[in-house]
């Protein structure tokens, strides 16, 4: 028994900002985390002694502002650093990159094609509109295009006005976005391979799809929409690494009232009647409440936890139906030095901003072609950064952290299983940096390497996707995470989803706990 009204399953970073929100309008809320730690795929841990690694989720754009303002995170410890720019190392020795201060980076583009370095600025712009469009989009509660509830039908027709104000150019652009690929969208833009190499990997992102899929664009569009301090677009990196943003929140919401107990798993939501009414532990333990609020997956959710014997067949089938399809893996490497890279040698700012290992277009597509087939890249998309650089506090002196994310890693192999290729997958990532940084090989004092089984195991993602569900067109917006049940609730009354697979996705963004703390309000009586 317990006199909770709200529990929150899972202590990611959105079940901590949906616990938050609810705190702060009076609920007494309960936050259960499976693991030792809050965060969920946004955690800082010490994984070796004195390096201390940002261990999933490595870079923040995408976090809200107005969760950072109303939640007032910066007091609560949140601090976000400057990620300069983007390095990628190319074969023939050259490379490309671009930083944040514009006119350098047009020179460097003029190095590689002058008309790119004019076309850099309008695609800019163009992208910016887009995300403006869009970016409304992210706080909304979903209508349901199928229902003639008065609220839901002015949605959309706020949303129809808004698309009509566009420019027809940001009309094409936007209807190109949802459907083309990365490549071809880039393609109407640009000449330079490596360029839109380098800008197609955002498309890519926790999608099993390619360069050259349609629908990519899109999620190109998703990386595009995030700002730090107003700066649209910029990434940044948080001091302490993305569990500092958790804890940032974790903080915010024990200030309003919440408790957050980890090392506590949740194994059912005990449903009567086909209304939630509380959960049972994995310890056997009962804790009853008023309302639910699950911020793990679907899968876990519904089929694991509720059961299927209390949910309607079709909505069944809509979750078994749900597209996880994990497509990553981190390497995370504790270093005696820097890497030293061919292209550009010593110890530059080129090292401060990421490093992309996305050299042709034609690379980036091999990369995909060894997972369509059940293989883990041999030669992988890499995104690297070293927050060592801009945060000393996570390494001890003269020594460095490197975050490697990392594309592809199926979660379903053709041949053996992710335990037995574990090494060899790590062994491919360093083989492919070794190719631009030779002495990387010299320099590892500790590596830990995380396959889409990992991420499943530990941290619940199911098949190692990491955003909770791919970010594809058929699972956005009022189809996330299926359709009719866009809008946080579930077909049990009183059990809301408030994770990564509701609207408006995954990255460290918040908006879906926030946006389900809102929906929770509103259906309970609201603020008291
Ligand atoms: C390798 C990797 C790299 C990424 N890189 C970035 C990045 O650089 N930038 C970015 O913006 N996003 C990134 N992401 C995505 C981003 O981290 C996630 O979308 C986001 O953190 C998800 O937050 P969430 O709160 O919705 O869910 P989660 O973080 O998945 O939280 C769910 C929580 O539920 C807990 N849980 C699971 N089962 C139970 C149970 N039975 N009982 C109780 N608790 C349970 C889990 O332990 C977890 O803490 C990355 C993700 C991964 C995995």
């Amino acid at each position: 028994m317990s006199n909770y009204e709200v529990i929150v399953i899972g202590g990611g970073h959105n079940g901590l900002v949906n616990a938050a929100y609810l705190a702060r309008a009076g609920r007494k809320v309960l936050v259960l985390e499976r693991r030792h730690v809050v965060g969920g795929a946004a955690v800082t841990e010490e994984v070796f002694p004195g390096f201390t690694f940002s261990v999933c989720s490595y870079v923040v754009s995408l976090l809200r502002p107005e969760i950072i303002r109303e939640l007032e995170l910066p007091r609560h410890g949140l601090e976000i650093l400057p990620l300069d720019g983007t390095f990628t190392p190319m074969p023939n020795g050259d490379y490309l990159w671009r930083v944040n201060d514009h006119a350098k980076t047009r020179r460097e583009i003029a190095r590689h094609s002058k008309v790119d370095a004019e076309a850099y600025d309008e695609y800019g712009k163009a992208m910016v509109d887009m995300g403006r469009f869009v970016k409304p989009i992210l706080s909304m509660t979903p209508p349901d295009p199928t229902s003639l509830d008065p609220r839901g039908l002015m949605d959309l027709l706020s949303l129809g006005r808004r698309f009509q104000a566009l420019s027809d150019q940001d009309k094409y652009n936007q209807i190109q976005l949802m459907t083309m690929s990365a490549v071809d969208f880039l393609d109407q833009w640009f000449e330079t391979d490596v360029l839109k190499a380098t800008m197609s990997a955002s498309g890519i992102i926790g999608t099993f799809l390619g360069v050259r899929s349609p629908g990519t664009a899109y999620v190109l569009l998703h990386h595009y929409m995030g700002e730090i301090d107003g700066a649209f677009r910029s990434w940044g990196l948080s001091r302490g690494g993305t569990g500092a943003i958790s804890n940032a929140i974790a903080g915010a919401a024990l200030e309003a009232g919440a408790e957050v107990r980890t090392d506590t798993s949740v194994s059912k939501v005990i449903v009567k009647d086909g209304v939630a009414v509380g959960v049972v532990l994995e310890n056997g333990d009962y804790l009853t409440c008023q309302v639910v609020s699950s911020s793990v997956d679907p899968n876990l959710t519904f089929l694991h936890m509720v059961g299927t014997e209390h949910l309607p067949d079709e909505f069944v089938s809509d979750v078994r139906r749900y597209k996880f399809r994990g497509s990553s893996g981190k390497v995370n490497l504790a270093l005696d030095a820097l890497p030293d890279f061919t292209c550009l040698p010593g110890p530059g700012a080129h090292l401060r901003g990421a490093v992309s290992i996305s050299p042709s277009i034609d690379y980036m597509e091999r990369a995909y072609d060894d997972a369509k087939y059940g293989r883990y890249s041999r030669r992988p998309y890499v995104d690297i950064v070293i927050p060592s650089l801009t945060d000393p506090s996570v390494a001890p002196p003269g020594k460095h952290v490197m975050s490697c994310f990392v594309q592809y890693a199926p979660y379903h192999l053709r041949e053996g299983t992710w335990d037995e290729h574990k090494d060899a997958f790590g062994d491919s990532v360093i083989n492919t940096l070794a190719e631009h940084a030779p002495n990387i090989k010299n320099i590892i004092l500790h590596r830990q390497v995380l396959t889409p089984l990992d991420l499943e195991r530990e941290w619940g993602l199911t098949e190692g996707n990491i955003f909770q569900g791919e970010l594809t067109l058929e699972q956005l917006f009022f189809l996330r995470p299926a359709p009719g049940w866009a809008q946080y609730r579930t077909p049990i009354k009183n059990l809301y989803m408030c994770g990564s697979a509701t609207h408006p996705g995954g990255g460290i963004m918040g908006a879906p706990g926030r946006n389900a703390a809102r929906r929770i309000l509103k259906e309970t009586g609201g603020r008291r």
